[in-house]
């Protein structure tokens, strides 16, 4: 089982406005017998999910997200050694586009992930909005990245764009953001999780994303 799981902690990146994660004690062995924590955490934290509603007034909410989505054979696309900031196009995504379809999960491989808890962390290529409506075109509704978003995000003074998170919610779709080793999944067929927290009418929710191999059992 390969933990595709960013460690969650106070350091952990965020965009603009989002909550500071926090784990304090509530309840101590020394004074109460035993440990119970207190956590804050917002819904987009660490390695997590975003649900339609993120976006979408009428959107599904992440705990009424299709389950069978989120437990599905992944497409690793490498789109590794992409220059900072750089659009990830359809003419990168081409040489997989054949294993795109329905059921399929997407998966965009920046190598972005060893610059968590770093400045340059937001400096990730970012997807073209055409090739995410094409991904989509292809029946596919998970779109994952091992970076803080597909969308770019914007330098100090630039308006936000969601262009992309638009597409892919305003499809029913679900993206998964701050996915992490995916250089240690090194087999052709891959089932990933990334099952969320069943947070009652909640916009995201974190995740513990995991990988196996489909032909051996986890
Ligand atoms: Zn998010």
């Amino acid at each position: 089982m390969i933990d595709l799981t960013h460690p969650l902690d106070d350091s952990a990146p965020r965009c603009a406005g989002h909550p500071v994660f926090a784990c304090h004690p509530a309840l101590t062995l020394s004074s109460d017998g035993i440990n119970v924590s207190t956590l804050t955490i917002g819904s987009h934290t660490g390695t997590h999910v975003d649900a339609p509603y993120h976006f979408l007034a009428d959107g599904l909410r992440v705990d009424q997200l299709n389950l069978s989505l989120l437990v599905a054979p992944a497409v690793l696309v490498d789109v590794r050694g992409k220059p900072p900031r750089s659009k990830i196009t359809w003419r990168d995504l081409e040489p997989y586009a054949h294993r795109f379809r329905k059921g399929v999960m997407v998966i965009l491989h920046t190598g972005w992930s060893k610059y968590w808890g770093q400045e340059r962390y937001k400096d990730h290529p970012s997807l073209e909005v055409d090739a995410a409506r094409r991904i989509m075109a292809a029946g596919v509704r998970v779109l994952g990245v091992d970076a803080l978003s597909p969308d770019e995000i914007p330098l100090p003074g630039e308006k936000d764009r969601f262009d992309v998170h638009h597409v892919i919610l305003g499809s029913g779709g679900v993206i998964a953001e701050n996915l992490d080793n995916l250089e240690t999944i090194d087999f052709d067929d891959p089932i990933i999780s990334l099952l969320p927290l069943r947070l009652t009418d909640c916009d995201g929710s974190p995740i513990r994303a995991v990988a196996w191999q489909a032909s051996k059992q986890p």
